[in-house]
């Protein structure tokens, strides 16, 4: 234990600060954002995200809007793991063969008004994986989708401001 915390000490803080540009940019699209999920969704944005068979690069970014230096919760935006309690739903694509009925299925329990956003290039167009025996492309050949927020991948900031838009910001 002894041994833990003086290693903690002597190794001190090294996450690195956001760019002041990008902390700037996060603080109005923050700002918004929190007022719009206050009017619209009683102060809870909640979002299931599904991995419909991308390369995971759109999913570490989307991970990464919930951490520390995002830390998308404060702005009232929460990922659930079940899709029966979602209002939105985050799909990265393309979407594989093997994922289609699970797709439709979470699509399906999702209830209604439901918002679904393809997310990156490849959610959105099939991108570099594009259609092929294992893949069906876009998000949109499966299921209805209201926004697209492209990118390879698409920043932290990108998909906080893609959500904005969504939800009439
Ligand atoms: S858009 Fe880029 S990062 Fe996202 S799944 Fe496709 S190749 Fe990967």
């Amino acid at each position: 234990m002894i041994r833990i915390l003086h290693q903690i000490f002597r190794t001190g803080v090294v996450t690195e600060p956001l760019p002041d540009s990008v902390e700037a940019e996060i603080a109005v699209i923050g700002a918004l954002l929190e007022e719009r999920i206050r009017k619209t969704f009683h102060r809870s944005l909640t979002i299931r995200q599904v991995d419909a068979g991308s390369c995971n690069g759109c999913e570490l970014e989307i991970h990464a809007m919930n951490n520390a230096l995002y830390n998308c919760e404060r702005f009232g935006i929460h990922f659930t793991a079940s899709p029966r309690f979602a209002d939105m739903l985050l799909v990265t694509g393309p979407v594989s063969v093997n994922m289609e009925i699970a797709l439709k299925r979470t699509y399906m329990a999702t209830p209604n008004p439901k918002l679904v956003v393809a997310v990156g290039d490849c959610g959105c167009d099939g991108g570099i994986f594009g259609e092929s025996y294992a893949s069906l492309g876009r998000i949109s050949n499966v299921i209805p989708v209201d926004a697209h927020i492209p990118g390879c991948p698409p920043t932290p900031a990108s998909l906080l401001s893609g959500i904005l838009k969504v939800i009439g910001g």
